[in-house]
């Protein structure tokens, strides 16, 4: 966040500290982002550990941003998670990913992520399956990414959107699975099609036994539910094997590829398919 200080940033925000001066900036910068086309979504492949092959991606947005460069939806995305921004945002992102998705070879998914307050909205499952009908991406290939804190605030909502996008024929991922809360509480009363294992455990399973052994279990619970597991942010053969032999079906991480611009994709597919 260093990097966003410039001496006319600081001019009309003095006052504040330097962290609320850049979210204050970035606040009033990210209302012209999406009017003027900053946005753009990379995409990262998903692959499957015996294979190797690409599965699909996960949309993964990036601001463009005219002077500051590019901006990690780190930043970001909280940012319009505070100011209803993100509503914005998320119907930009599943649009675009289902446009882009609808034209690549059917058997690649795409996966795209829902923020918390996307969750609350009553009418995301008919904008989801407006977009399905005006893309014609086929309900089956987009996944919908969600995280803890979106399902806990109201309960019998995220229920019914939930239940609501499965009868759309749309997949529902548990995204972060175990960095939470109350994952095993989440995985016990919500009708996930899809865990995701996050980094912080896949990362450590060759340093922490700690780490192998949360995996292993994560995957024995997803094996019992009848879930299939993606395991992310992996970055070595070594944690590709152990969760090969530990029966994880898919990856995705730096291994396999970073998050790249649709081109890019599109280039992994054509190479993916000659396989
Ligand atoms: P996430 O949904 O958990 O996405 C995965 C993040 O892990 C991505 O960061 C990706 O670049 C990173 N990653 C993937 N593989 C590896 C790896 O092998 N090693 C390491 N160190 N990192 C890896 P990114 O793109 O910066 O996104 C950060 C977060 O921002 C996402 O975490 C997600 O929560 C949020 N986000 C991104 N795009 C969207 C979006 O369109 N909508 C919403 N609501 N949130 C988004
Ligand atoms: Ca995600
Ligand atoms: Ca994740
Ligand atoms: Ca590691």
């Amino acid at each position: 966040a260093k990097t966003l200080g410039s001496n006319q940033i600081c001019r009309y925000t003095e006052g504040m500290d330097e962290d609320n001066r850049n979210r204050a900036v970035l606040a009033i910068d990210l209302r012209a982002a999406i009017a003027g086309n900053q946005l753009e979504i990379y995409y990262q492949p998903q692959n499957d550990t015996r294979t190797r092959e690409i599965v699909g991606f996960e949309a993964l947005v990036r601001w463009n941003h005219p002077s500051l460069g590019t901006i990690s939806p780190g930043l970001f995305i909280p940012i319009a998670e505070r100011n209803g921004l993100i509503l914005d945002i998320g119907d930009y992102v599943l649009r675009q990913a289902c446009r882009d998705a609808a034209s690549w070879p059917e058997r690649y998914t795409v996966a795209v992520n829902v923020a918390p307050y996307q969750l609350t909205q009553a009418d995301l499952p008919a904008r989801v399956s407006e977009v399905l009908g005006e893309t014609g991406l086929d309900p089956r290939r987009l996944e919908i990414e969600l995280t803890e804190s979106g399902l806990i605030e109201d309960r019998n909502r995220a229920l019914s959107t939930i239940t609501r996008l499965r009868e759309l024929g749309v997949t529902v991922a548990m995204d972060d699975f175990g960095t939470g809360y109350s994952s095993l509480a989440l995985l016990q009363n919500f009708p996930f099609d899809k865990i995701k294992i996050d980094r912080s455990f896949v990362q450590s399973v060759g340093e922490k036994p700690q780490s192998a052994a949360i995996v292993r279990a994560t995957l024995l619970i997803a094996e019992s539910l009848g879930i299939p597991v993606l395991a992310e942010g992996v970055e070595t053969e070594e944690e590709l094997s152990f969760l090969r032999e530990q029966g994880c079906p898919t990856v995705q991480g730096f291994l396999f590829g970073r998050p790249m611009p649709l081109a890019s994709a599109q280039v992994l597919m054509l190479r993916d398919g000659l396989h």
